[in-house]
């Protein structure tokens, strides 16, 4: 069973020093008041007693009782519903939301840090209160004043919680296809009818109230992703002093026997004319959604980072203790009948892949985060909008990369085990089961890949790269780091592929999608590049100080050039081979 302890040391150095959030924050008047550093650091040391003490201990337990469905109602595993409740006196729900409706108002650069946490100590729990987040998001931006000032404040004080509801049987990943409808009643409020597959959360027992976002189509409206609405449907409907008042008219069908995360319930959600609210206008539905998918693709790319996390700290504790053969070199612990397995390239290539794509991605969850913050709270409107692209660019790279990563990094943990990797003692399986739906849920990484290249890139003529590129050059030469030439070597590959790209789209219409994935892959490498190479020069200008952290910080970064990066060269030459080699056969000849 693997012991999980948040890195707090890591996180701290991220939030503190590489990106100096709390000057930020003082600069921003809507967070001056609220955070400094010293809010920030005891945030974070109470979240990870939290993750800790009070979830972790029931991952275990959690995925092999699995959620339980009968008779419509969901039982979570046993230690759950106390545990949740606990959770939940911390006010964690709410910890980024609205503070104008009992949210907490924290910035995203801290509220991605707790995040990583919560899924490292475990996925299924997580998921709870995950989705409560960004459905508060969605009903913020987008709802009525009458819908947040009822639903609001008991989604962030998480007695209620929130979900999202999306997919159909015939309807995935184009959501233009939908068939549940939304009829006006009499009221001004919506009858809402047709059933949901596979949503996280659509039933359970931790919570008094759970409010459904359903996507649906009014009578009339036009087909295709121009015709979907968003609506806000209780499972209790809501009296006018904020009580519960009857059933609404939806049930949970069954839920979903899974590969992982299996404590988290996946639910079959029936609307029998359950009545709704609109929440913004009518046919911008898919909108309105996005600002919680966007707000759920971050959060989904940390599971990927949590996950990693948890299974790199099992896997370096074992390779420490597990004796088996001697060091290339000659006996290393004479004493001993074997030299402990740390001491072996492989298992060494292995625990710093995970070591550095993980630290990585912690960084770059920080920076997304800190675009997200200057999104929303600077006074200077161009500023606003110079990082709502940086947003729009990286939520793909961040959701798609950090959990390829992440699944690459825990199947590397497993492989540290040897055959008890394979076992469930040792929690590593489980990771591995856990971590596995990050790519497929909210949006496929294939689809997020299509976003990126085809949306963000291409679509704009490529603009939001040029605007993160320029910010890339400008830190390589302002800064003293050890890997600034090699930083701009690869920004320029990037770069050269992404003008090739866009030529090539003018004339292959499946140029975007032939190249999509490998393209992700090769932004989120630079990215991570850019990340290392800030992190670098931090530790390069305090050596002396803490040794053991910035000496380790750099021979991480050292290896990350070395033998992570150049998997660049590799993707390049994939992507300029074209589309060509993927249409040579015939559906019948596969
Ligand atoms: C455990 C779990 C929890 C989930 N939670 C929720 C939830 O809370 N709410 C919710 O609404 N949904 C939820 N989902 C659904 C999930 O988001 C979808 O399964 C996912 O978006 C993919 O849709 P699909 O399964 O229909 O696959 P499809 O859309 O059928 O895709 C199949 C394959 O085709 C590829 N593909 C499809 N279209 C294209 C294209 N245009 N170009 C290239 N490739 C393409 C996909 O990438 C994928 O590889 C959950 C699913 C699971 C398994």
């Amino acid at each position: 069973m693997p012991e999980y302890n948040a890195p707090l040391r890591d996180l701290r150095f991220v939030l503190h020093e590489v990106f100096d959030a709390p000057a930020l924050w003082a600069r921003l008047p809507a967070l001056a008041g609220s955070v400094d550093a010293a809010t920030a650091d005891a945030i974070l040391e109470e979240a990870a007693k939290v993750t800790a003490g009070l979830i972790a201990p029931l991952n275990r337990s959690g995925d092999e009782e699995g959620a339980q469905w009968q008779a419509g109602a969901v039982r979570t595993p046993a230690g759950f519903k106390q545990a949740y409740a606990t959770y939940i006196e911390g006010g964690w729900v709410g910890l980024s939301g609205n503070p104008a409706y009992g949210g907490l108002g924290m910035p995203k650069m801290l509220a991605v840090q707790f995040e990583e946490m919560l899924y490292a100590a475990g996925a299924s729990f997580a998921l709870y209160s995950a989705l409560s987040s960004g459905a508060c998001l969605a009903i913020d931006a987008h709802a009525s004043e009458a819908l947040k000032t009822t639903y609001l404040p008991p989604m962030y004080e998480g007695r209620w919680a929130g979900s999202m509801c999306l997919t159909e049987a015939h309807a995935g990943t184009d959501l233009g296809l939908i068939r549940t409808r939304a009829e006006p009643r009499a009221d001004g409020s919506y009858a809402i009818s047709g059933s949901k597959i596979f949503i996280t959360g659509g039933e359970q027992d931790l919570t008094e109230n759970i409010i459904h976002l359903v996507l649906a189509k009014l009578p009339g409206a036009p087909t295709g992703p121009k015709g979907i609405s968003l609506f806000l449907v209780p499972k209790f409907l809501v009296e006018a002093d904020g009580s519960l008042g009857a059933r609404n008219a939806l049930s949970c069908g069954s839920i979903e026997q899974k590969m992982g995360i299996k404590a988290s319930s996946t639910c079959v959600m029936n609307f029998d004319g359950a009545q709704g609210w609109l929440i913004g206008e009518a046919n911008k539905g898919l909108a309105a959604m996005f600002t919680m998918m966007n707000y759920e693709r971050l959060s989904i790319g940390l599971q990927g980072i949590g996950c990693a996390e948890a299974s790199y700290q099992a896997a370096a504790r074992y390779a420490r203790e597990r004796l088996q053969s001697r060091a290339a070199s000659g006996p290393l612990a004479p004493e001993q009948a074997a030299d402990p397995i740390i001491v072996h390239a492989d298992v060494r290539r292995m625990l710093l892949t995970m070591k550095a794509m993980t630290e990585g991605g912690r960084a770059f969850a920080c920076y997304v985060g800190q675009q997200l913050d200057l999104a929303k709270f600077a006074t200077d409107a161009e500023e606003r909008q110079h990082a709502a692209a940086l947003v729009a660019l990286l939520t793909p790279v961040a959701k798609a990369f950090f959990t390829d990563s992440g699944l690459e990094s825990c199947v590397h943990g497993q492989q540290v085990f040897g055959g008890h990797g394979y076992i469930r003692e040792w929690g590593q399986e489980q990771l591995v089961r856990d971590v596995r739906i990050a790519q497929i849920y909210e949006g496929t990484n294939g689809i997020q890949a299509l976003d990126l290249l085809g949306r963000k890139v291409v679509a704009d003529g490529g603009a939001a790269l040029r605007q993160f590129a320029a910010e890339v050059r400008h830190f390589a030469h302002r800064h003293e780091t050890p890997y600034g030439s090699l930083l701009v070597e690869e920004l320029e590959r990037l770069e050269a592929v992404s003008g090739w790209l866009l030529e090539q789209a003018k004339s292959d219409a499946n140029a975007v999608g032939a190249a999509a994935v490998d393209y992700l892959q090769l932004f989120g490498y630079v990215a991570y590049a850019y990340m290392w190479a800030r992190m670098a020069a931090v530790a390069e200008a305090k050596r002396g100080e803490d040794q053991a952290f910035y000496a380790g910080k750099l021979a991480t970064a050292a290896f990350y050039f070395a033998r992570l990066l150049p998997r660049s060269l590799s993707l390049e030459a994939s992507i300029r081979a074209g589309s060509a080699p993927l249409y040579g056969l015939t559906a019948e000849q596969f």
